[in-house]
């Protein structure tokens, strides 16, 4: 396992390709990643920018989140697959869901963020690092 990553939307409109390690695997349980999700947490690998490689358009929302950043979501317009997210403390970062990433890729989720907006029912693996709000950034 390991770079390169490979990637690619349910209609195959949107690919990517990345070379290089995440710099954080996550899983996070905001209400717009439940939202983007369909009611559960989002699973994200933070890549860095100058790593990836994206072909195809995107349609994107973007809006305030409460950790104070604006956050920019990013959609294929034919097939609706969340590709990847990012926010304005960390513009040398993308957010990509474990979702658009290729099967095979071997990379786990090492923490659980917003935890304070997981729904009552949410199972939470205990070997992951919980944080209840936004958790520091990662490195650069
Ligand atoms: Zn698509
Ligand atoms: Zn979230």
């Amino acid at each position: 396992m390991g770079a390169p990553y490979t990637a690619r939307c349910a209609c195959g409109s949107v690919t990517a390709t990345i070379r290089g390690e995440p710099v954080g695997v996550r899983q996070c349980w905001c209400r717009q990643c439940q939202q983007i999700s369909a009611g559960g947490a989002t699973t994200n690998a933070m890549f860095r920018v100058a790593d990836i490689e994206l072909n195809g358009e995107l349609a994107t929302h973007g809006y305030l989140a409460d950790s104070g950043n604006t956050l920019t979501q990013s959609f294929c317009p034919t097939c609706g697959t969340a590709v990847m997210g990012r926010s304005s403390a960390r513009p040398h970062l993308r957010t990509l869901r474990f979702g658009f990433l290729d099967e095979g890729h071997g990379l786990a989720p090492t923490a659980a963020i917003w935890l304070d907006e997981a729904p009552p029912w949410a199972t939470i693996d205990p070997a992951l690092e919980r944080f209840d709000r936004q958790p520091p950034a990662p490195p650069s």
